[in-house]
Formats: C-alpha cells, sequence, structure tokens
C-alpha cells in the first residue's frame, strides 16, 4: 500500500468493534474487566491504553513503517521519555541547533537528572565520530534542524552508530513521513511533535516516538508512557487521526508553495541568504536529495540588516500571521530570535516562515509587501 493509502485507512479497524467508518472518542476512563478478571493485553484504564490512543498509535506506526508507537501529550514528552529510557550517567550526542524547546528539555530537566550531553555540529560525520565517548548511548539527528535548515546524513550517521552500539533517534517532526523515511534509513526511534504538521491546523498539542522494533528500548519507552501517565486525550488522538487522513495531501501543497517562496526570496534584493534544502545553492541539497521526497515548508532567510530591520518586515504582513510554532494550514512567522529567547544562538537577522496552504501568489504579494516596508 501506498502512502496516501495507508494514511487514510490505517488504524481504522483496531477496537472498532461497531465498524463505524469514522470511530467514535472513547471518553470512558475505565473498561470492564472479563469475568475470569483482567487479563493481560485488554483494555483496563486509558492512562495505560484507550480505544483512540490505539487507533493514533497504529496509524502513525504504520506511516513510518515502524513496530510500535507510544502517543504522548507534546513532542516534549515524547523526547522526555526517550531520554529517561536511558540511564542517569549515560551520554547523548545532540545537535548544537536542535530545536530549542530540546535544548531547554535536556539542559533544565534530564542534565540535572543525571544525563550527560554534547551538542554539536551534526552535518560532519567526523565530528560525530570525534565526539563520541564511552557512555555514548544515543545519537539525536534533526535533519532539516531549527531554524538553520542543515541536513545531517541519517544512513551515515545510522551506520556509525550500529558499529559502536549506539542508539539513533530522528526528529522527524519537520520532514513527517511524507518527504523523509527514518527507519528505513537505519534509525531506531522517530519522534514527532504530531503538534505540526500531523494536526495540521493548530488546534492539537501532542508527541509520539515511534519504534523499528517493538522490544528493547521501546519496552521502556512505552513502560514511561503509561507510568509517566504524560499521555493525549482520547478527544486529541481521535483529532490526530482525522488530520493525519489528509497529511499526504497537506504536504504536497506545504512542499511546492515553500519551494515558490523560496525561489522568490532568493532573487529579493532585500534578502541576504536563504536556507531551504530544495535550493541548489543550500550546503545540504545534495544528502537532502537523497534522503528526502519534498523539502518540506519551512523556510529560514536571511534579512539584509539587523534585528531592527528583520522585525520591520515581519510587522509588515497582512497574511502571514505573526507567530511561533509550524505546519498549520495557515501561514505563520517570526523573528526567530525573539521567540528562542535567552540563550539563542539565532542570527538576529533571520526570520523562519512556516509556508501554508493559501495560494502561493497571495503569499509571495504579502511577502513583497513586508519586504518594501518604508518604500512607496
Ligand atoms: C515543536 C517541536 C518539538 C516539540 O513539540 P511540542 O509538541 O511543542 O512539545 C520538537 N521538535 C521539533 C522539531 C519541533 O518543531
Amino acid at each position: 500500500m501506498r502512502l496516501e493509502t495507508k494514511a487514510i485507512h490505517a488504524g481504522l479497524d483496531v477496537q472498532n468493534n461497531s465498524k463505524a467508518i469514522v470511530p467514535p472518542i472513547h471518553t470512558s476512563t475505565v473498561f470492564e474487566h472479563s469475568e475470569e478478571g483482567f487479563r493481560d493485553g485488554d483494555l483496563n484504564y486509558t492512562r495505560y491504553s484507550n480505544p483512540n490512543r490505539l487507533q493514533l498509535e497504529a496509524l502513525l506506526a504504520e506511516l513510518e513503517g515502524g513496530e510500535a508507537c507510544a502517543a504522548f501529550s507534546a513532542g516534549v514528552a515524547a523526547a522526555k521519555a526517550i531520554f529517561q529510557s536511558l540511564k542517569p550517567g549515560d551520554h547523548i550526542l545532540i545537535p548544537a541547533d536542535v530545536y530549542a524547546g530540546n535544548r531547554s528539555l535536556v539542559e533544565k530537566v534530564m542534565q540535572p537528572w543525571g544525563l550527560e550531553a554534547d551538542f554539536i555540529d551534526m552535518t560532519s560525520i567526523q565530528n560525530i565520530e570525534d565526539a563520541i565517548k564511552e557512555t555514548t548511548r544515543l545519537i539525536w539527528i534533526e535533519t532539516p534542524s531549527n531554524p538553520m535548515m542543515n541536513i545531517t546524513d541519517i544512513e551515515a550517521v545510522c551506520e556509525l552508530a550500529k558499529e559502536k552500539n549506539i542508539l539513533t533517534c530522528v526528529d522527524n517532526t519537520w520532514p513527517t513521513p511524507v518527504n523523509q523515511l527514518p527507519l528505513e534509513r537505519g534509525a531506531d526511534l522517530v519522534l514527532h511533535s504530531t503538534t505540526k504538521y500531523f494536526g495540521g491546523h493548530s488546534d492539537i498539542l501532542g508527541g509520539a516516538v515511534i519504534a523499528k522494533s517493538s522490544d528493547g528500548i521501546f519496552e521502556r519507552i512505552r513502560e514511561i508512557q503509561q507510568l509517566g501517565g504524560a499521555v493525549p486525550s482520547p478527544r486529541d488522538c481521535w483529532l490526530i487521526c482525522r488530520s493525519t487522513r489528509t497529511l499526504p495531501y497537506r504536504m504536497r501543497g506545504h512542499n511546492e508553495h515553500a519551494s515558490h517562496l523560496a525561489k522568490f526570496l532568493q532573487n529579493h534584493p532585500k534578502v541576504e541568504n536563504v536556507f531551504y534544502p530544495g535550493l541548489a545553492t543550500h550546503a545540504g541539497h545534495g544528502i537532502a536529495q537523497k534522503q528526502m521526497s519534498g523539502f518540506g515548508g519551512m523556510i529560514s532567510f536571511l534579512v539584509k540588516g539587523g534585528a531592527d530591520e528583520a522585525l520591520k518586515i515581519v510587522a509588515g504582513s497582512k497574511l502571514i500571521k505573526r507567530a511561533t510554532s509550524l505546519g498549520g494550514v495557515e501561514s505563520t512567522w517570526e523573528h526567530r530570535r525573539s521567540s528562542e529567547g535567552e540563550g539563542s544562538r539565532t542570527p538576529e537577522n533571520l526570520i523562519r516562515i512556516s509556508v501554508g496552504l493559501e495560494h502561493p501568489d497571495d503569499l509571495m504579494e504579502d511577502l513583497e509587501r513586508a519586504l518594501s516596508y518604508g518604500e512607496k
């Protein structure tokens, strides 16, 4: 089956005894035990499992090509479960320009817990190899990275990690399985913030871990999900399933519109540089072409000038909303350094745009208006 078909049908039959085409939302927190008492694998209590969550997990596992999935209440809760599945004293390698929320999670929550971490440049395999220690248990990959759009060669890193018996996890939030399939390239785990493209409408918070294999590290992640309780509500699971049915077609639109806008920005006199892996001029374009089937809906670009100029440009849009986050049907953009706040390493003249599904000509007109602030 192809991805479009899987997105529509996967998970529908899980715990759906009524055979409803659209499964109902199961609000009950408890489920009746059989007459012989509770049996392993039966539904019991919603923190452990719920029909809607099982449907969502089956759907996400199928799309990423994994054996198992655990859904969480947020992307960072999913990331935290992965880190907690390691032991205090274990060491991880994580990109220097990792998603800022995951950097804070590691620095403010996991390092005090005992996790050791080095934030490194992951565009060079040699650099990764040099940073591996005796205690390194996990290499965290985010490609394209956020917001610099650096590209890491998933296959090459996973090969190196396997040789050294180190786990790999790819944050696949930006590309989605429509554009990139890390498990096929050798990764052990995939992380998602389903808040973004899976949800797709800026109205659900969620996260997920998908595992190549349902045993090993995943068993511990499942335990942390069920015992830790950072689980999504049945209604949110239902909503994410509903949105995911259209994910492949939404991603086609995001890919197509973003590549138009990236070219437009590249030719604009007020723009100093554009970071989009689909551009032939992008440093990681060759690797991106090998491992991505589409280049996604996210673009970062540097404007000529500093923070002032960038903020004025972002203030001048009428259609593109000023907001953080990404992956909605509506376009949003932000002066990224202001959003990341203290400790941000993002250039002060960088604007990050999440290209939505409006007509690309309307978006380009809006960009033109915003970029020509102060002119008549
Ligand atoms: C948003 C995001 C996360 C965190 O997800 P939440 O749902 O906000 O907790 C993780 N990784 C990436 C790449 C993201 O964009």
